[in-house]
């Protein structure tokens, strides 16, 4: 019986517990299993290749994302990584947003100088940009969308078609949303990746990543080798990542709300001299993140009129954001992106995607909105 992503994940795992009946799954910490006889392996041999606990959360994130199957990873790094290696090779190339998270800019900037694969980044909203890339027939097309800071939308379903008219394979790093808001995948992607560090596990202490897939053949490839180079997630954190998926639909409808809320206080605000979110009418991808979305997400990004020393004095007044990086955590986070999340980047390739040294993002959690507007009002207020 199909069930519903809300139920799916609470159920997920429960009673598997044979020998005491246990209702939440046991953490299997062994790193090998015995052999029935010689040649008889049983399911599971070797824990870097395979783990209960890690099996079932594969499978979880395998439906919630409409895929054939995943692979956990112990960062999402390492996800994006381990799909490079598989799909690309020195002669192929990869075409990636100019503005993609940080991490992966760096990832691919230094394969590419150390030859193992080529990169273009493209500012994915210019058609002319996109087809120019895509006349160059590349192995493989990652798509951030929202992207990371700026929270620019692109159309999935369009970028899938016309990558498939010339046989390149569609990854979407769907890090930002969650599969609860967004499912790429039946969009038309190839393969979704996701930092499981933020909204699948939700409550920031745990590094993960996985690789999701709807083709069998890319699914084992992508199997085979996550076990060949050794990326496979540990034990302990496949637990908590089944553990906190289990509330993933209730934190994205609260957190999505809280944003909502904050956005409407911070559009009124004559000090917020930007703002960017997708719930906003004027946002450029209004109506595609209506189409492709279920809600517009919890990321908010916005620049604070003044200088450092106003954003200093912003920051410090805030009790109920921390500044901190990542996100996608029940607490609220704020980052200033270009000395936090995009300092690896050049202040040129910075200021070349969009990103001005005065803009902040926040990850809104699922504390009460109005206790969260409170605070950000009276750091407002302190600043000149
Ligand atoms: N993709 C996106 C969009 C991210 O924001 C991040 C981390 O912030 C990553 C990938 C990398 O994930 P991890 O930090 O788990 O390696």
């Amino acid at each position: 019986m199909k069930r519903t992503q809300e139920t799916l994940v609470v159920r997920s795992g429960l009673n598997v517990d044979q020998q005491h009946g246990s209702v939440v799954p046991p953490i299997y910490l062994s790193t090998t299993y015995n052999f029935l006889d010689f040649n008889q392996p049983r399911k599971h041999d070797y824990g870097r290749r395979s783990n209960p606990g890690r099996d079932e959360v594969q499978q979880v994130l395998a439906a919630l994302e409409a895929g054939h199957a995943a692979v956990l990873t112990g960062s999402g790094m390492a996800a994006i990584h381990l799909i490079c290696t598989v799909l690309l090779t020195p002669d192929d190339l990869l075409v990636a947003p100019k503005d993609c998270y940080g991490g992966s800019y760096r990832l691919f900037d230094s394969q590419q100088k150390r030859g193992a694969y080529k990169v273009l980044f493209i500012d994915q909203h210019d058609p002319q940009q996109l087809s120019t890339a895509l006349a160059l027939k590349p192995k493989v097309i990652l798509i951030e969308s929202p992207s990371n800071p700026l929270l620019r939308i692109v159309d999935i379903v369009s970028i899938a078609q016309q990558a498939h008219n010339v046989g390149t394979i569609v990854i979407a790093d769907n890090t930002f949303l969650s599969p609860y808001v967004q499912q790429p995948l039946l969009l038309g992607a190839d393969v979704v990746v996701h930092s499981c560090t933020k909204y699948l596990n939700g409550h920031s202490d745990v590094i993960a990543g996985v690789v999701i897939t709807k083709h069998a053949d890319l699914a084992d490839e992508f199997a085979w080798w996550a076990n060949n180079i050794g990326v496979t997630a540990a034990p302990f954190d496949s637990y908590l990542l089944l553990r906190g998926l289990r509330t993933l639909p209730l934190r994205m409808v609260q957190a999505q709300q809280n944003a909502l809320d904050i956005v409407n206080f911070l559009k009124q605000q004559p000090k917020i001299k930007k703002l960017y979110h997708p719930s906003l009418p004027e946002h450029p991808g209004h109506e595609i993140a209506k189409k492709q979305q279920r809600g517009f997400g919890a990321m908010i990004s916005f620049e604070l009129g003044g200088g450092e020393t106003e954003i200093r004095q912003f920051i410090s007044a805030l009790s109920l954001f921390t500044l901190a990086e990542s996100l996608g955590g029940v607490e609220s986070l704020i980052s200033h992106t270009a000395t936090m999340t995009h300092a690896a980047m050049s202040k040129e390739a910075r200021h070349a995607a969009g990103i001005s040294d005065s803009l902040l993002r926040i990850s809104v959690g699922i504390e009460d909105s109005k206790d969260l507007i409170a605070d950000l009002a009276h750091a407002l207020q302190l600043i000149a």
